[in-house]
């Protein structure tokens, strides 16, 4: 059935691509990071979000530049020991993360610092199910807009605290299907569009 109300939302949908910063976790002020445990602020209702997406049967998938570890303020393994938190804390929940991706380059030095398509491609080398048709992408920023609009995947664009966010945001609001406040919400109508198509 072709259903406006689905925007672009595949019927299908198998994979949730998540970004991290300002979707999962409190985003730093512009030239801040994480970087530990300690200042991963986990935002209201994400392990519910998280959950309710396991409970679905979809998979779930971080996607996350990490440029910090390029510039040296933090390792990989940093990055490695903050998932595990997370995941940790997920797992009080019931909730789970699938697998994290992250790029840790510079700027103009790979293939998979987002909007480029790397860290979708290394998604689908672990599972190789994955495909663009079946997934969707969620994230706070105009490069994850970008990516996704790039893969031709439909985008879902979390304005958590509009005062935060950057210039660009107008631009991240235009390209993407769909615009919320939280995870959360995100999360509910894409399982509610996902049963009216299905239905
Ligand atoms: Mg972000
Ligand atoms: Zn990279």
């Amino acid at each position: 059935m072709t259903n406006s109300a689905s925007q672009g939302i595949p019927p299908n949908l198998t994979t949730v691509f998540l970004d991290r910063d300002g979707v999962l976790n409190e985003k730093m002020p512009e030239g801040s990071y994480v970087t530990s445990w300690d200042s991963f602020y986990v935002l209201p209702g994400v392990p519910e979000a998280i959950a309710l997406l396991n409970r679905a049967g979809l998979r779930v998938v971080v996607v996350s530049n990490q440029r910090g570890i390029a510039l040296g303020l933090y390792t990989a393994a940093d990055v490695e020991a903050i998932h595990s938190a997370f995941q940790t804390l997920l797992n009080r929940h019931g909730a789970h993360v699938d697998a994290f991706f992250v790029c840790p380059h510079d700027r103009g030095q790979c293939n998979c610092r987002k909007p480029l398509p790397g860290l979708f491609e290394q998604a689908a080398a672990q599972f190789p199910s994955i495909t663009t048709a079946t997934s969707v992408m969620i994230g706070d920023s105009l490069v994850d807009m970008e990516f996704g609009r790039r893969l031709g995947i439909a985008t879902l664009f979390i304005e958590v605290d509009p005062e935060r966010q950057s210039p660009t945001a107008a631009s991240a609001r235009q390209l993407a299907n769909l615009r919320f406040p939280s995870l959360l919400e995100a999360v509910k109508a894409l399982l509610d569009r996902c049963s009216e198509t299905s239905a």
